[in-house]
């Protein structure tokens, strides 16, 4: 593993093969019994005391996920771990809370009742940009749930989930329920996504590695929930206040250093705030500290690998030829590490490849629109639907762009923040199903009816339907 700012090693693991993973999986179906059968009250006491742990633990977790990710410090603690902690925290207290349709006479002879039981054993890969919350995100609603996991983290940032599974295991979790595989998705992860023996397969990353790892699940028919790649709007309206726009795509588009999938990537300006928008984004961007991420007045951390940057770099560098002018940025720095300044591009057309494919780097495009229909078409038009923002003091203006853009989630006169209690899920190439909120929870429960006959006789009334006594 390196380090992405200095490109020095910053630890080694040992890399799973298939037979690992065939032995994760084994694992987890034998612990899955006990841990699905503990009460909600037992299941909760257990992650609440890793919630407690894991804050405790915040200043390895934080120290960890900056060597890894090169993350910047003050994003990692005031963000990362934090809402970690707090998902954490959320998911005990909702593995106390299962809900149904009451119990009931819905037919004269029947008492019917709903059962919520765990899906089973849940296979589940994450991404290097988040390692943690993407971990937290995905293991925590499972346990809640009563289920097992076998997690594959990225290949390039496993140590905060190996952290996490030692904490759980702290914290009373039963041996057996949480496994890590590591190791790199050729191997360790179709292996896991194409596992007979595992219940559900989920998955936080990329929409092409999304698409196999649905098809690879699909052999067996498992059951997914895939989160995938995004590629916000952030639409600007006349009336909006245009300082706090400004401010909020800066912070929109360049937190994590872009590598975020809801990261404000597609700026769609009225006309008249357009060239007072370009300007301002322009300068806020020129004063964004890029550096050292240990350092607690960095902005902005590197990008995650030197191959990543050069792809970063070449979209950016290709742009002019389709249109787009560099107004800011569009550099990386001399010197080690795989850095890369704000970058803003303005005039870009439509189809070209910053406007339309993520770039999930720190590379904010702009256009203009000429009305509010032309702004919400702009808005739509992507395969992707994870997030999307709107910006004006109207409310009839927020309610419309609210109900027409398709999201999962539309921020009025803000971008990026999230909250435990509520869910976090796309639409279209984005994926399907949640993750956070009780709806998280709900993707690893099956709901079982339960149909009671209350008459006691043998003679039903609908037998007659089907046959006639003689
Ligand atoms: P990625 O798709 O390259 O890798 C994600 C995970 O899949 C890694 O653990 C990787 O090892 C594994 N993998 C790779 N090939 C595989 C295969 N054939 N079978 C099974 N597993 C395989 O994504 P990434 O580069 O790590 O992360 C960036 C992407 O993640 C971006 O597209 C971003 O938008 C997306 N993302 C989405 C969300 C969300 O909530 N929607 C959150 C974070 C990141």
């Amino acid at each position: 593993m390196i380090n992405p700012a200095t490109g020095a090693p910053v630890a080694e693991y040992a890399l799973a093969q298939p037979a690992d993973v065939d032995a994760a999986v084994a694992s987890a179906r034998a612990a899955l019994g006990g841990w699905a059968t503990a009460t909600p009250a037992e299941r909760s006491a257990v992650l609440a005391k890793l919630a407690k742990l894991a804050d405790e633990a915040t200043a390895d977790l934080v120290a960890e996920e900056v060597s890894q990710t090169g993350k910047p410090v003050r994003l990692a603690t005031e963000f990362d771990v934090p809402g970690s902690v707090d998902n954490i925290d959320f998911f005990a207290g909702a593995a106390r809370h299962l809900e149904g349709k009451a119990s009931g006479e819905y037919s004269a002879d029947h008492t019917s009742s709903i059962r919520r039981e765990a899906v089973g054993v849940v296979a589940t890969i994450t991404p290097w940009n988040y390692p943690l919350q993407m971990a937290v995100w995905k293991v925590l609603p499972a346990l809640a749930a009563g289920c097992s996991v076998v997690i594959k983290p990225a290949e390039i940032t496993p140590l905060t989930t190996l952290t996490l599974a030692r904490l759980a295991a702290e914290a009373g979790l039963p041996a057996g329920v949480f496994n890590v595989v590591t190791g790199s998705g050729a191997d360790v992860g179709t292996a896991l996504a194409g596992h007979a023996d595992v219940d559900m397969v989920t998955f936080t990353g990329s929409t092409p590695v999304g698409r196999k790892v649905m098809l690879a699940a699909a052999a067996h028919g498992h059951r997914t929930q895939l989160e995938l790649g995004g590629k916000a709007p952030f639409v600007v309206f006349d009336d909006a206040d245009l300082d706090a726009a400004i401010q909020g795509a800066v912070a929109g588009a360049l937190i994590n250093t872009g590598q975020d999938c809801t990261a404000a990537t597609r700026a769609i300006v009225a006309r008249d705030l357009y060239d007072d928008f370009v300007a301002g984004v322009a300068e806020v961007m020129s004063n964004i500290v890029v550096g050292d991420p240990g350092d607690p007045d960095t902005d902005l951390g590197p990008l995650i690998t030197l191959a990543h940057r050069a792809k970063v770099a070449g979209m950016v560098e290709r742009a002019p030829g389709e249109g787009g002018r560099i107004v800011t940025g569009g550099v990386a720095p001399d010197g080690p590490g795989s850095f890369y300044r704000p970058t803003l591009i303005a005039d870009v057309s439509e189809q070209s490849e910053v406007w339309r494919d993520e770039i999930f780097g720190p590379v904010l495009a702009v256009r203009s629109f000429t009305d509010d229909d032309d702004a919400l078409r702009q808005a739509n038009d992507t395969a992707y639907g994870l997030a999307a923002s709107a910006w004006t003091r109207d409310v009839y203006r927020a309610q419309r762009a609210s109900r027409e853009i398709h999201a999962g989630c539309v921020w009025i006169n803000d971008h990026i923040p999230i909250i435990s209690e509520m869910p976090h899920g796309g639409f279209g190439a984005s994926g399907f199903g949640k993750d956070m909120s009780q709806y998280s929870l709900e993707e690893y429960l099956s709901i079982k009816h339960v149909m009671s006959d209350i008459t006691g006789v043998a003679d039903k009334t609908w037998h007659r339907t089907i046959f006639t006594k003689r």
